[in-house]
């Protein structure tokens, strides 16, 4: 019988402590040890900060770090922990999904003991650390192949006391977009799994194309604002700049609002995000490239809505994602 997952450290230990959070082994790979920070400071609300979910979304990691660097001088109260990378093997690989195994780490949650390696690491998350936390903070982003405004997003949660709190969280973040995202795919997500736990779980989409530091200041400043609504550390949180502009919207979407690419191809984006469009107004064009008398297509809303994210310049399959469209939150 293999060992069960653990932390390396007493999380009780008051002040600031690291250690790491063990995954045993399983016929896959070996243990995993993933660096654990831990900022105890007594009474107050008990917060999980987590990054590499998704091994190509390094927006997390990064400001997790930055956290790490901060915290300890800035935390009044409660409890913090922070995980910056929950999956180094997908980090290192720079994949989406975990190379051992092909599992979306976010589709597998709880986990299983003696699953595969994605499947172990769940586990590992959802018996140790979860249950030690009442919010939950997971870092993600749009990925490299895709123009996203720096966002926080929320699924629609049954337990409306819990939903209610969690879009109060996510607007404290005073990001450009807060978005209630109806998915057509939650089975196994993190986030469903805390819901169903109780806990109030908030996921940050942190823009998407390459790194900028500018764009992490504006996540960092995020982050901190979330901070400081939860009553961890002291502060005014103010609406990071972004397009020269400090507001923030609440949007809605559902799975009728993704547009689809109509044939394999190169999609061109005709408009950027935070666009608003009416019906009939070219969002991008899907250009055939095995022959040239093929006709390049629009691709054209559907209906009036702003743009949420756009795809930028990718070969893509027939009947994939190039554009997610967006309504205001419909109170
Ligand atoms: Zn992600």
């Amino acid at each position: 019988m293999s060992e069960a997952p653990h932390l390396t450290f007493d999380l009780d230990t008051p002040g600031v402590s690291t250690g790491n959070l063990v995954v045993p082994k399983g016929a896959d790979c070996e243990v995993l040890s993933l660096p654990v920070f831990s900022c105890n400071r007594g009474e107050g609300p008990s917060l999980l900060i987590t990054g590499g979910n998704h091994g190509n979304e390094l927006e997390g990691p990064i400001v997790a770090r930055r956290l790490v660097e901060w915290l300890p001088e800035a935390q009044k109260c409660g409890r913090i922990i922070i995980v910056p990378e929950i999956n180094p093997l997908a980090v290192q690989a720079w994949t989406r999904n975990t190379p051992i195994d092909g599992k979306n780490l976010n589709r597998v949650f709880p986990g299983r003991s003696d699953g595969s390696v994605s499947e172990r690491i769940a586990d590992a998350i959802s018996r140790v650390l979860l249950p030690m936390v009442d919010t939950i903070f997971d870092l993600h982003s749009f990925g490299p192949t895709w123009n996203y405004p720096p966002a926080v997003i929320t699924h629609p949660i049954a337990d409306v006391d819990l939903m209610t709190k969690t879009l109060r969280i996510s607007e404290a973040f005073k990001l450009p977009v807060t978005l209630l995202w109806e998915h057509d795919d939650t089975a196994g997500m993190f986030d469903t799994w805390a819901h169903s736990q109780g806990k109030i779980f908030i996921c940050t989409e942190f823009g998407g194309g390459t790194i900028s530091a500018e764009a992490l200041t504006i996540y960092e400043a995020g982050v901190r604002n979330g901070l400081i609504a939860l009553g961890l550390v002291e502060g005014i949180a103010e609406y990071p700049t972004f397009r020269q502009q400090r507001s923030g919207q609440t949007l809605e979407t559902n799975p009728s609002d993704q547009l689809k690419s109509p044939a394999p191809g190169i999609f061109e984006p005709r408009c950027s995000v935070l666009d608003e469009v009416k019906q009939g107004d070219l969002i991008g064009i899907l250009h055939p490239m095995d022959s040239l008398s093929a006709d390049s297509i629009d691709v054209r809303a559907p209906t009036t809505s702003i743009v949420c994210g756009i795809l930028s310049g990718v070969y893509v399959q027939a009947n994939e994602e190039v554009a997610s469209l967006a309504r205001p939150l419909a109170i």
